[in-house]
């Protein structure tokens, strides 16, 4: 299958790069790596012995986009592409609309142009915001709390307005719960920019040394330790999932929400314990105060993914741990310190 990837240097991106490639997919990654590296590309090219098309350039240039998709003229599209930093959010918000809902109205009138019809859309727990029972199944209540929240709610709305318009359209929007964990090489994984935002990369960075602490943020909540309480999901199981919902869009019509999770919760000291298993050493933790629009647990009800998709999460905790520490150790400065081409 032809497969058009956006933001396919990233993260998540670059290892479902790599699942697409090995199960043979044709594939055109449209990336303007403002938060992603060239580098990425050249491992996976070097993981999978495979080649792929590559655009460099902006899901808010639509003119860009329409030409990147019409030439390539993908089966189908999957749409990594986008800013995804709560904190950020609330900074630059008009950053994130334009670039999270414009771009991927841009994407949509795009693939109309080429007569794609199947997209596969990456979307978040967030969308759900403050619980009112767990696990969180597709039908709670959408409810963000904050603009990244809100721009994913709203780029949600626009994928199903189109695919209720557009004949024989296929949408998945795949609500990921907390990625977290690389591809077993050790040669692609997380890579923030700065200081990281999220508990896994900054909990790497401890253990390799390049931070001295981890901060938790607060221990009074309602949770077993008084620590939060998340469903972290392995990148490589998310990865997988984006190839079962391409399968699953080949042959369903319209538009469905699939919750990406492992079902079970884990919290902060929990996390912290089972890398401190990994890398052999303790991790420095001083407890602070709560992150403000943090909630106490968020875990994924995953009959949906299961019954849907055909797919459930196969790693666990220690896999997650162990495939970080594999990159984190080897790759310190992350993909900064490599040169392109390697
Ligand atoms: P990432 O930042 O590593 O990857 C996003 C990619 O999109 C990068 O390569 C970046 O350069 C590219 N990009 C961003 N804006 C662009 C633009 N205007 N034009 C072209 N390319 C652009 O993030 P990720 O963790 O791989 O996340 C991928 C997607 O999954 C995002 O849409 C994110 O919101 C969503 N998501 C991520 C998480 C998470 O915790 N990582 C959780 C839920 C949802
Ligand atoms: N967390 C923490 N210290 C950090 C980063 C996160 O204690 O430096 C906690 C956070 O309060 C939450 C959990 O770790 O309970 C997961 O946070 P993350 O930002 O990774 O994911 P999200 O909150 O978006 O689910």
């Amino acid at each position: 299958m032809k497969v058009f990837v956006t933001g396919g240097a990233g993260y998540i991106g670059s290892h479902t790069l790599v699942q697409l490639l090995t199960a043979g997919h044709e594939v055109c990654v449209f990336d303007n790596y403002c938060n992603s590296s060239p580098v990425a590309l050249a491992r996976v090219r070097q993981l999978t012995n495979r080649d792929m098309r590559v655009v460099e350039a902006d899901i808010c240039d639509a003119d860009a986009l329409t030409r990147g998709v019409t030439d390539f003229a993908p089966d189908a599209v999957i749409h990594f592409a986008g800013l995804k930093a709560v904190g950020e959010s609330n900074d630059i918000p008009l950053r994130y609309y334009q670039t999270n809902v414009s771009g991927t109205m841009n994407l949509l009138g795009a693939m109309d142009a080429a007569g794609c019809r199947r997209i596969v859309f990456s979307s978040s727990a967030t969308v759900y915001g403050e619980a009112h029972y767990l696990p969180f199944d597709e039908n709670h209540p959408i409810a963000p709390t904050n603009p990244y929240g809100r721009t994913k709610a709203m780029a949600e709305g626009v994928i199903a307005d189109w695919a209720r318009a557009t004949p024989d359209a296929s949408a998945v929007l795949l609500r990921y719960f907390n990625p977290v964990g690389a591809h077993e090489s050790g040669r692609i994984g997380e890579d923030p920019d700065g200081i990281p935002n999220n508990l896994m990369p900054f909990i790497a960075q401890v253990a390799i040394g390049r931070r001295e602490k981890l901060a938790i943020f607060g221990d009074d909540y309602d949770t077993r330790d008084g620590t939060g309480e998340r469903d972290y999901i392995h990148v490589v199981d998310l990865a997988d999932a984006h190839l079962a919902a391409l399968g699953y869009s080949g042959a369903a019509q319209g538009c469905e929400a699939i919750n990406i999770g492992t079902g079970t919760g884990i919290t902060v000291r929990e996390l912290v314990a089972a890398y401190e298993r990994t890398c052999g050493h303790p991790i420095p933790v001083e407890i602070g105060p709560r992150r403000p629009g943090d909630v106490a647990s968020s875990y994924a009800a995953t009959k949906k993914a299961t019954n849907s998709l055909g797919w459930c999460a196969k790693f666990g905790i220690e896999d997650m741990c162990a495939s970080s520490w594999r990159w984190q150790s080897g790759n310190p400065d992350g993909f900064g310190d490599a040169p392109h081409s390697s």
